[in-house]
């Protein structure tokens, strides 16, 4: 009688155990009804020998072997062929006694099936024919199939007793597979719960990163675009209006005596002014031009395909919208004025920083020949 073998990737030593144990009952079971069988024929101390040998020393030393093994699996299938070779010999060498050769055969094949599959049945028979013709070049071949009674009841009672232990380990064998299954179903829970969490944490991530590129490129108190902002975004804008073969403007506003609004109305009349001020820029600026707040009191507004003629106009206009504007600020109305400097492309400078430098000399020179005006670079 052979043992079983189940392939399974948990452990080898699972494998190398479990065959032992199931190993070890089977050829117990069966080496009572064989020693019942042959103790009236009184067999000499070799056969006895062998008998031991077979029955209670063979499944500690496939075991011993298994266990050293590099493929402790592949170990296990050869063992199973080495059960059945010895099943066959015993079978034949004890001249195929009927329920012996019966449990011998159906144990053998049932673990070569539950092994190999529909494979196993050949393989399991092959070995078993083997083993019995290798039997018959030591002992005579011959058949002699009766047995009596108490061989025939114990070998019946063996075989019943090895498939419930078959049963009981398969039963648990599946048990601990629907348990595994279990917990995989919990952790793939567990983690698409994580997943989901995570996927929200990035989203939350990103609108964050989004929100702090914005800010970075703000200036806090008026919203308008930062200084940051226009460093990277005046480049751009002139490169594309110079391949676009058209004209870029700059104004250049610096709101006048400032500091005096601050000395005579305090610094948060002043942040008003600001806030005020920057609001009627950015409303009166399209859609592409870009408002930025330059410095403490200086606005800069860049005017994409904006003609120099055109954007004295709109200077014009600015002019008259600041003059119009007052800030109210807790009792008091603030009167604004703003000086502007205009500088174009191509016809002041060609690069960012020489249009920055014409559009502030101008403005400058609106500073110096009175304030409340817009001058052009190069503008008598
Ligand atoms: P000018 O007409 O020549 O431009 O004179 P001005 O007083 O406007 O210019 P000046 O450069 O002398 O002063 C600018 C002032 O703006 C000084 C500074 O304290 C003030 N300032 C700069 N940033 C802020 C701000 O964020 N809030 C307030 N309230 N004041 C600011
Ligand atoms: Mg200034
Ligand atoms: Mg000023």
């Amino acid at each position: 009688m052979t043992a079983v073998a189940v392939g399974t990737t948990r452990s080898h030593h699972w494998i190398a155990a479990n065959s032992f144990r199931v190993r070890l009952a089977a050829f117990a079971l069966v080496g009572i009804p064989i020693a019942l069988h042959v103790l009236p024929r009184q067999p000499g101390p070799l056969f006895w020998t062998l008998f031991l040998v077979q029955f209670f020393a063979y499944p500690h030393i496939l075991s011993w072997l298994s266990q050293r093994a590099r493929n402790h699996e592949k170990a296990e299938h050869n063992n199973l062929i080495v059960d059945s070779l010895a099943s066959g010999a015993w079978a034949a060498g004890l001249g195929f006694p009927l329920w012996i050769s019966v449990a011998l055969f159906l144990a053998a094949l049932l673990n070569h099936t539950i092994t190999l599959g529909r494979k196993g049945i050949l393989v399991c028979v092959l070995s078993i024919c083997v083993g019995a013709l290798a039997s018959t070049t030591v002992i005579a071949f011959h058949v002699s199939t009766d047995t009596d009674g108490l061989v025939t009841l114990t070998s019946i009672i063996g075989l019943a007793v090895y498939l419930s232990l078959m049963g009981i380990e398969f039963f648990s064998y599946i048990r601990r597979l629907h348990e595994v299954q279990d917990a995989v179903d919990e952790q793939k829970r567990t983690l698409e719960t994580a997943n989901h969490a995570l996927q929200q944490q990035i989203v939350k991530i990103n609108d964050l990163q989004e929100k702090l590129r914005e800010q970075a490129n703000r200036d806090s108190l008026t919203g308008l675009f930062n200084r940051r902002y226009l460093e990277g975004t005046l480049e751009r804008e002139l490169a594309r209006c110079k391949r676009e073969n058209v004209p870029l403007t700059m104004l250049l506003l610096d709101i006048d005596h400032f500091k005096l609004v601050n000395d005579t109305y305090g610094h948060q009349a002043g942040d008003e002014v600001l806030r005020v001020f920057a609001r009627a820029l950015q409303e009166s600026a399209r859609t592409e031009d870009i408002v930025c707040r330059y410095g403490g009191e200086e606005f800069l507004l860049v005017l994409p395909k904006m003609p120099l003629n055109i954007a004295r106009g709109r200077a014009t206009q600015l002019l008259d919208l600041f003059r119009r504007t007052t800030v109210s600020f807790e009792n008091s109305r603030i009167p604004v004025t703003t000086s502007i400097g205009i500088a174009a492309v191509p016809d002041h400078a060609t690069g960012v920083e020489s249009l920055i430098r014409c559009a502030d000399q101008a403005l400058y020179r609106a500073k110096s020949t009175g304030r409340d005006r817009a001058v052009a670079f190069n503008e008598a």
